[in-house]
């Protein structure tokens, strides 16, 4: 299958979720949540105009005007990395991954959610020794992370979703909130986008059901379940040409690491786009629920 099919049937898959979901919001000029369903397919169609939802793609009219109607509530900030991947996946993936599920959440509750720039570059000291890894200390993160959060709340935003797509940050973001609450005093939160799949026995359930590795490699690092989310959403971002993984010269010091590291690369050959679209399609519901479930929790912006 070619990449741009593959990628076109993933983004039909979601649009229809969100036409057939209940999470689905539309314009409205009170910006009361939740909203009806009647013209969800319009909306979900919208996902080929990403700049609906990008902060970054907006123009200062139609931020200012969106604000102006009283329909934004709610911002998301993607936090991810740049770092080693493995042979075969990107260095961009946690990014990549985070403004997805960050932007179809965002979608499903449209337009009352923006999704902030990315923050591409995580903590990340343990990888170095893997070339092309980036990392920042946690203090320069955590105060990047802070004052997106303070540029948004300067907009008026009240609610404010950290949806993270790597490991190394989630401790260090979730240590924050309850400071940041205070100090924005605003609604905000953090979340990794894979705490979706063991936040229900349903959600288990399905994971268990699509991972042939098992629950416990959720995330993992590089194997079945980062390369089924790739190969869904961005194959272009995955590449086996010319890899053999045994005949890589790695040099890793620790035998645990290198055998971990092994291990994840042939786990990632059991990934699927199939795989992938599950495991997209329960992410995105999660978090679209979870900001809905701020924005009405937040007196007056509901
Ligand atoms: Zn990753």
């Amino acid at each position: 299958m070619k990449f741009s099919d593959s990628r076109r049937r993933v983004l039909r898959s979601l649009a229809g979720m969100a036409a057939a979901g209940s999470l689905v919001g539309q314009a409205s000029g009170s910006g009361s949540l939740p909203l009806p369903a009647s013209s969800l397919t319009r909306v979900a169609d919208r996902y080929v105009h990403p700049r609906k939802v990008l902060l970054w793609e907006s123009t200062r009219k139609e931020i200012r005007e969106l604000i102006e109607s009283g329909r934004l509530k709610a911002a998301i900030i993607p936090t991810g990395s740049t770092e080693q991947h493995n042979e075969h996946l990107a260095m961009i993936h946690d990014t990549a991954s985070a403004v997805l599920v960050a932007q179809q959440a965002a979608l499903q509750l449209y337009p009352h959610v923006i999704v902030a720039p990315p923050v591409a570059v995580g903590i990340s000291p343990y990888w170095m020794e893997r070339k092309g890894t980036l990392t920042l200390r946690p203090e320069t993160f955590l105060a990047l992370v802070l004052d997106i959060g303070e540029s948004l709340r300067g907009h008026g935003i009240r609610n404010i979703l950290i949806v993270n797509g790597h490991g190394g940050n989630d401790k260090p973001l979730k240590s924050q909130i309850a400071r940041w609450r205070e100090k924005l005093g605003v609604n905000i939160d953090a979340c990794s986008y894979w705490e979706a799949y063991t936040a229900s026995e349903e959600a288990k359930e399905a994971t268990r059901k699509c991972m042939q590795t098992g629950l416990e490699k959720v995330p993992g690092h590089s194997g079945e379940f980062e390369t089924s989310i790739a190969l869904a959403a961005f194959p272009e971002r995955v590449h086996r040409e010319g890899v053999d993984y045994d005949k890589a010269k790695l040099d890793l010091r620790d035998p645990e690491d290198a055998k971990n590291d092994r291990e994840f690369y042939y786990d990632s050959l059991l990934a699927s786009s199939e795989k992938g679209e599950v495991l997209i399609r329960l992410a995105v519901d999660w978090v679209a629920a979870k900001v809905r479930s701020m924005i009405a929790s937040t007196p007056g912006s509901g």
